[in-house]
């Protein structure tokens, strides 16, 4: 049904989403610290794409669930599409100027998995840990982010390879 390049990049999604569940699992096991206990689940997964209008039936048919709502963030220069996957989400993100960020990644990286983005309770609290952890972060303040989120994106230089983006829900703010 699918080619076997679709095949096994789903394998690998899968595998992503599992073991990001189990790490969360594996950190939250070890409560003896405040530090190890508020990245809450795995909100999202962010996958870059040269053009939503291609990637949504292609997705739609991978994920076998339909998207749900698309989104401009025009101070990031992204055009946003979500899937339901569970408790989770995959975020499919173009760039709408061929010198945005999406577009920078996509130019040097090809086109796939971008970032993995933790729910939080408190953005800034978990900001201020992270920094003092030694975590480089990429904000010095929230941003207002697509899906009515305040965000912050880690470095993934500081990260172990991996962009992450902390976020909260925006009601209290
Ligand atoms: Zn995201």
């Amino acid at each position: 049904m699918f080619g076997l390049r679709t095949q096994i990049y789903l394998k690998r999604l899968k595998g992503i989403v599992v073991f990001s569940e189990g790490f969360v699992k594996f950190l939250k096991s070890k409560d003896n610290s405040n530090h190890l206990n508020v990245m809450e689940k795995v909100e999202h997964i962010g996958i870059a794409v040269r053009s939503l209008t291609d990637a949504i039936p292609k997705y739609e048919q991978l994920l076998g669930t339909p998207c749900y709502k698309t989104e401009e963030v025009a101070s990031e220069q992204v055009r946003t599409a979500f899937f339901k996957q569970g408790e989770s989400k995959i975020e499919l993100l173009e760039s709408m100027s061929p010198d945005g960020v999406i577009a920078q990644f996509i130019e040097k990286r090809g086109e796939g998995l971008h970032h993995i983005a933790f729910a939080v309770s408190d953005i800034r609290a978990e900001m201020e840990k992270k920094k003092a952890d030694g975590f480089q972060l990429l904000n010095a303040e929230p941003k207002t982010g697509a899906d009515n989120k305040l965000v912050c994106f880690i470095h993934p230089k500081s990260a172990g390879g991996v962009l992450v983006e902390l976020c909260q829900e925006r009601n209290d703010e």
